[in-house]
């Protein structure tokens, strides 16, 4: 049947004209009085619909619309929200010049927008979010999926089952990316022989355009349209068509929406191919040389690496990949093979079968991060094969540690205690000092009650849910009466929600049964855990883990104080983080990189109980929640797994549930509450999206985008200097022409040194036709290992103290003795400046 097809929106009264332009922001989300504004018009129905603005103002009837316009108290909580807005986003919206776009394969930013799968949508929602209260100019480029991740429901025997419902985009709040002539926006890029097709559109999240790509459209063939339906959904081809979508097709979309980025951050390896794009278009539309072109991008890229584990890390079989790169290579007029080789370290270049997005990624990025402290010394270890000649510490790779956007998941509850008791900038990257000032203030009392109303709300939601898909676990009766009666509003209780992969560990309590299941049927002290999350589709060891929980449950007749809630998502997420007492992270050190809910759990007063990995290694001090500590020294996973587990409960039979039940003072838990207080310090204080987001901005934006402009001024020529010079460095560097003596130390003996002596290191250099203004010569030392090999090393710049003949020059420093030790010490000759340091392999030289 052919059909024409049309929307017909609310008539919405004139006086509430707004609640449609609000509708159209996603921006109401992360404002408690503009969510109230939805609420009150009907509490019920906003809920049933799951917080979609758009489709409940095209579901409420007309006459409650009719009726609120009257509604003189009503009107005035609009206006207040409407002056909020339009301050906030009104102005800014309409600025065209967005320097920096972020890619991502996934948002996360409300349940109602299921275009995420978990933590690495939620940290780009949040990023998004903090970027508009900023008012940072960024564009962010994503793709619109018709079916989302998936919905998860266990079978009667806890097993998870998949169902991929289609979300109606037409709810969505969406607007068509128009051209300048008022027509919608359509994109494509060349699939080896075939062209795919995408519309584009444009989800603003406060002032920040989320440019999203469909290919469900008519121009396609219907194998092409399945390329947005689902995130992380087909195989390894599906995966490659939707990363050169996101990548090539996102930045042909911004150019025709009339964006120029000067700089783009992939987040993770998925978005990777830009460059391509960005290479192919300084190439085509400005007459760039390639090479003139690459120097550019990579020196305007930022590339964010998310995760240790390798399944994470995609990689692409070259012989897949290689008839695509064909076209996108002689578009950018480069050699495929020299851009397949881009994926590859320099050591595997010769047997590699694989091409790592990963190590594209950092290759083609001047600004890379991995995403909290310790996950950086981990990146930096892992990718160290890129700069072969670096020890570890040099490996040019930062970290940025993730955060938590706080008004979108601190409860309206603490919310308000907060505006009243903390410094008005609370939600805003405050100072420390300024946080424990206020949080002493705020009375025990006031804190406790506002927690205990976030558990009870949790309880009454997670038995609303209970009982709707128990039905899934059995027919019987008896089971929708447990269902009834599952969890209790008022005892301790432990929260554990995040994927289901094997290295998270969401079974670790089920090595002790009989140590659980004391402290499940304690009647004086008494527990409930509740669990939920996600295994991916194919892990059938994670979906495992979920039904080892839920039998573990029936058969010991404890499905009341163990829980697992289905279909884990943001909303859940939000009630979890706000409503349980501690929130529990069991990962196997080192793979968790950042791991952000238990954040969420921090600024709501929740405590952490984790190991210490990804943002608990530098978050937990003693005060602020419990350390499992953990042994790296187990090799078998099987030994860590038991030795970690017993620490487990030492913490919870010894520490945690005593301090929960110390009532000494009225049913105040003094002690807990005082833990509670440093949690919100440290959440609120370190771990916000608004603090990451600054460090971007200050760290690679900053320069990224300065880097950009000078490289792109009067017609490129300093990005071609660059061109030239780095032909003359690879030549000298990698032709091996270039020679570095050992440095000799004189007239001090280097074997009986005390702290705060000097020596004088020099070195004999030949240059190969180098300048010695185009390199530096560093004396390089520090501790040895028992193998004498530098670990912790620094270096010192040597002077050029003698111009010998045919280009061989003499260098010099002196070296204090900082500290006592055993020490090694070396020369080496590097490019100088200009951030050759960052580019891979780099150029370094060390004597022979
Ligand atoms: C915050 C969040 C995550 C990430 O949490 P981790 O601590 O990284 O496991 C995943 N899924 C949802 C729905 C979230 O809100």
């Amino acid at each position: 049947m052919d059909v024409q097809l049309y929307n017909v929106g609310p008539r919405i009264p004139e006086e509430l004209n707004f609640l449609e332009t609000l509708s159209d922001n996603i921006w109401w989300c992360w404002h408690p009085m503009a969510i109230e504004l939805f609420v009150r018009i009907n509490p019920n129905l906003w809920r049933e619909l799951g917080g979609n603005a758009k489709l409940f103002l095209r579901t409420v009837p007309q006459s409650r619309l009719e009726e609120l316009a009257r509604d003189p108290v009503y009107r005035r909580h609009l206006r207040v929200v409407q002056a909020d807005f339009e301050r906030q986003v009104q102005k800014d919206k309409e600025t065209k010049k967005r320097d920096i776009a972020y890619f991502s394969l996934e948002f996360g930013i409300h349940e109602s927008v299921p275009i995420f799968s978990g933590g690495l949508g939620v940290l780009a929602g949040d990023h998004l979010k903090a970027a508009s209260d900023l008012s940072l100019p960024l564009v962010a480029v994503g793709l619109l999926y018709r079916q989302g991740y998936f919905t998860q429901v266990l079978d009667r025997n806890g097993w998870q089952i998949e169902h991929y419902p289609v979300s109606e985009i037409h709810n969505l709040p969406l607007v068509r990316a128009r051209d300048k002539e008022g027509n919608g926006i359509t994109i494509s890029i060349p699939l080896i022989d075939r062209q795919l097709f995408a519309a584009v559109w444009v989800l603003w999240v406060g002032n920040v355009p989320l440019v999203l790509l469909d290919t469900e459209i008519p121009e396609n063939p219907p194998d092409l349209r399945e390329v947005s339906w689902r995130l992380y959904g087909g195989d390894k081809r599906m995966r490659l068509h939707q990363e050169l979508l996101l990548g090539i097709g996102g930045f042909k979309a911004l150019l025709a929406m009339g964006y120029e980025p000067s700089v783009c951050h992939m987040n993770e390896g998925h978005a990777g191919f830009l460059s391509l794009a960005r290479i192919s278009h300084l190439v085509n539309d400005f007459g760039y040389d390639p090479n003139v072109a690459l120097e550019t991008v990579w020196r305007s890229n930022v590339f964010t690496t998310h995760t240790p584990v390798p399944a994470g890390n995609e990689v692409f079989d070259i012989g897949l990949l290689r008839p695509y790169l064909n076209v996108f290579a002689a578009e950018a007029h480069l050699d495929v093979n020299r851009v397949i080789r881009w994926g590859i370290p320099i050591n595997d270049r010769n047997h590699a079968s694989e091409m790592s997005m990963t190590v594209f990624g950092l290759r083609l990025a001047d600004y890379s991060n991995g995403v909290s402290k310790l996950h950086g010394e981990v990146a930096r270890e892992m990718w160290k094969n890129l700069w072969p000649q670096r020890s570890v510490s040099e490996i040019p790779i930062k970290h940025i540690t993730n955060g938590v956007h706080i008004a979108s998941w601190v409860s309206s509850r603490l919310w308000g205690l907060y505006e009243r008791y903390l410094t008005p900038k609370w939600a805003h990257n405050p100072p420390l000092d300024q946080l424990v000032e206020g949080i002493n203030t705020l009375p025990d009392e006031e804190l406790w009650m506002a927690h205990e109303l976030c558990r009870q709300s949790l309880v009454r939601r997670a038995r609303k849910l209970i009982q709707s898909n128990v039905r899934y676990l059995s027919g019987h009766g008896k089971e929708a009466d447990l269902a009834k009666n599952a969890l209790s509003p008022d005892i301790l209780t432990i929260g554990f929600a995040r994927r289901f992969a094997t290295y998270k560990r969401g079974t670790l309590l089920l090595r002790n049964p009989d140590r659980l299941l004391a402290l499940l049927k304690d009647t004086v002290r008494p527990v409930q855990f509740i669990f939920a999350g996600k295994a991916h589709p194919a892990d059938d060891a994670g979906k495992k883990l979920i039904q080892e929980l839920v039998q573990f449950a029936e058969s010991h007749g404890v499905q009341d104080r163990l829980v697992f809630l289905e279909n884990y998502d943001i909303g859940m997420a939000r009630s979890l983080t706000q409503g349980v007492d501690v929130w529990l992270n069991t990962p196997r050190r080192p793979q968790e990189a950042s791991g952000t809910s238990g954040m969420k759990a921090a600024i709501n007063g929740v405590i952490n109980c984790s190991i210490l990995d990804g943002w608990w290694a530098e978050a937990y001090n003693g005060e602020n929640g419990w350390a499992i500590e953990g042994n790296d020294y187990y090799t078998e996973d099987e030994d860590r797994d038991n030795y970690e587990s017993q620490l487990l409960f030492n913490l919870l039979e010894n520490e945690i549930i005593p301090c929960f039940y110390e009532r000494s003072n009225g049913d105040l838990p003094v002690r807990w509450i005082k833990r509670m207080k440093a949690s919100i310090v440290t959440g609120l204080g370190k771990f916000s999206s608004e603090r990451m987001v600054e460090e971007y901005r200050r760290f690679f934006y900053e320069p990224a985008e300065a880097s950009y402009r000078k490289l792109t001024v009067d017609d490129a020529a300093c990005a071609k200097a660059l061109v030239a010079e780095k032909e003359r460095l690879v030549e000298a560097f990698d032709g091996g022409k270039l020679y570095i003596e050992r440095p000799t130390v004189d007239g001090n003996n280097l074997t009986d040194m005390h702290v705060g002596d000097k020596f004088k290191v020099s070195t004999q250099v030949y240059l190969a036709g180098l300048r010695p203004d185009e390199v530096e010569v560093e004396a390089y030392y520090g501790t040895v290992n028992v193998h004498n090999e530098i670990i912790e090393s620094g270096a010192e710049k040597m002077d050029m103290v003698e111009e010998l003949p045919d280009n061989n020059y003499r260098f010099s420093c002196e070296i204090v003795c900082q500290a006592a030790g055993r020490f090694g010490l070396t020369a080496r000759i590097k490019a100088a400046g200009h951030d050759w340091d960052n580019s891979v392999p780099g150029f370094m030289c060390w004597p022979r």
